[in-house]
């Protein structure tokens, strides 16, 4: 497609109406055909053996759409797109001292505290409330407590908001290495509390965590069994195998036959630095006249580094072992896991005002659902959902609106379907870092007590959702009624 917008662009058809093809013809929405019993087979009640949580970081309707639009035209579909049943939700935080007062626009922590833990809380806070700093039970404590697997992948740092605030609590998500906490004297080991965050994602011995944020786990730990130590050599001391190419990654074998008995090992995967490296870039929006007409660059990540797609395809191929072999009879299917995956840098690139790079995560994220399906198709006791933590600041806006007066900052693109898509930036001055909206997200669903996602909900509810399902909560009231509704039978 690249090449036919390159051609496009150089003999100047891009404002021949009709003049390159698309994917599919304008108007197409796929619904044409009466979807009452599809949607009827979809909504089934039971119990989950698996959830798998997609996050995209900034991932509101408005970067959707511009996703969409750029990757497969107006028409095309991503993937995250055909999952059956979609609901909206809401994102709001509270106020550190006001916790009855809303903060409309969240940030990550919060946003991930939510449906972590079933509570809303401050920005900043991970896991811990509002005003207190109480430790709140995650969803990856009671899954472990219940002997699911668990694990978490991201683009980001394994230490950053989103990923941390599965199985650590933290008073400010600053404090993400034993080196980082100035702003939680309170939680360091030396002080007798449980430590950086990096370190209590070792501690919690969460399965698999695959990820950047490697110069956090190489901080030297300060108090408790290894003191003096490394996070990433006290994460060895705890069994884990660590790796940090795509290469190791691929080949990484956990278990070991010793005496007949199956043992594993937990996978820690860091892969950069600090965060991972981009799919895409491109030019930055730009104040009037704006950036572009343009297209995107792709496939610029390092091959060193694996892509979300083949670090959501590992974890899953690790959380997701058989039990014991008991010889005649047929193996057993082992305890389910819950494993979170997390496309960081939408969010961080729409921070930048950068739509190409911020496109390449979305596309990158879409590939990861890919994976998720695919597994799904054969696991159909797999509860699926992807959401997005938070809306974000990019827009899309008419063209020939654009002006000198325009106070925003902007960005024309090239899309397949012979279009020029303008995407708009204006919650800051030019240069200076966009920021989050307060707008609810889609949230859609497959498997098990998936209905539960239909309608309008909050992320509090997320936290529900999944623990139901997992058998880990009883409450199947929603559930029920819409099965009810769509007259089908099988709710345990
Ligand atoms: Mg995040
Ligand atoms: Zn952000």
């Amino acid at each position: 497609m690249a090449l036919i917008r390159a051609y496009a662009l150089a003999v100047g058809l891009l404002f021949v109406a009709g003049g390159l093809p698309a994917r599919a013809a304008p108007g197409h929405t796929g619904a044409r055909a009466d979807r009452t019993e599809f949607i009827e087979h979809a909504i089934q009640g039971g119990r989950a053996r698996n959830v798998i949580l997609l996050i995209g970081d900034g991932l509101g309707d408005a970067e959707i759409t511009l996703a969409r639009n750029y990757a497969l035209g107006a028409a095309g579909r991503l993937v995250l797109d055909t999952l059956p049943l979609t609901g909206a939700c809401t994102t709001y935080a509270v106020d550190e001292w006001y916790p009855h007062t809303p903060d409309f626009v969240t940030d990550s922590a919060a946003a991930a505290t939510a449906w972590a833990t079933g509570h809303k809380t401050s920005n900043g806070r991970v896991s811990t409330a509002p005003g207190t700093g109480e430790a709140l039970t995650t969803i990856v404590e009671l899954a472990q407590e219940n002997g699911l697997r668990t694990g978490s992948v991201t683009t980001a740092e394994l230490t950053d908001a989103t990923p941390a605030a599965l199985a650590a609590h933290v008073n400010h998500r600053s404090c993400q290495g034993p080196a980082d906490m100035l702003l939680c004297p309170q939680d360091k080991k030396a002080a007798g509390g449980p430590g950086s965050i990096a370190e209590q994602l070792i501690d919690h011995h969460v399965d698999v965590l695959l990820g950047g944020g490697r110069q956090r786990f190489e901080q030297v730990i300060d108090g408790g069994a290894f003191t003096a130590q490394t996070v990433t050599q006290s994460a060895r001391a705890q069994g884990y195998l660590v790796v940090t190419t795509a290469g190791e990654l691929q080949a990484a074998e956990l278990r070991s036959a010793v005496g007949g008995a199956e043992r594993s090992r937990k996978l820690l995967g860091l892969f950069a630095p600090a965060d991972m490296s981009l799919e895409w870039q491109g030019q930055l929006a730009a104040p009037f006249p704006g950036s572009g007409p343009q297209i995107c660059i792709e496939h610029v990540r390092p091959p060193h580094e694996p892509s979300l797609a083949a670090m959501t395809r590992k974890a899953i191929e690790v959380l997701d072992r058989s039990g014991p072999s008991t010889g005649w009879l047929r193996r057993r299917p082992g305890p389910g896991f819950f494993l979170q995956v997390e496309g960081a840098s939408i969010d961080k690139r729409a921070h930048a005002a950068d739509p190409c790079g911020q496109i390449g995560e979305t596309v990158a994220f879409d590939a990861a659902v890919a994976v998720v399906l695919d597994y799904a198709a054969t696991h159909p006791d797999t509860l699926v959902i992807v959401t997005g933590d938070h809306a974000h600041s990019s827009q899309i806006v008419p063209s020939r609106d654009v002006t000198a007066q325009v106070p925003g900052i902007y960005s024309r693109l090239l899309t397949p379907d012979g279009g020029i898509m303008t995407v708009y930036y204006a919650t800051n001055a030019a240069g200076q870092r966009q920021h989050h909206t307060g707008s609810q997200v889609r949230i859609a669903a497959q498997g098990p007590q998936a209905a539960n996602v239909v309608g309008l909900s909050d992320q509090t509810d997320l936290f529900h959702v999944m623990a139901r399902a997992l058998g880990l909560e009883r409450d199947t009231t929603r559930t029920g009624f819409l099965r009810a509704l769509a007259h089908t039978i099988g709710l345990q």
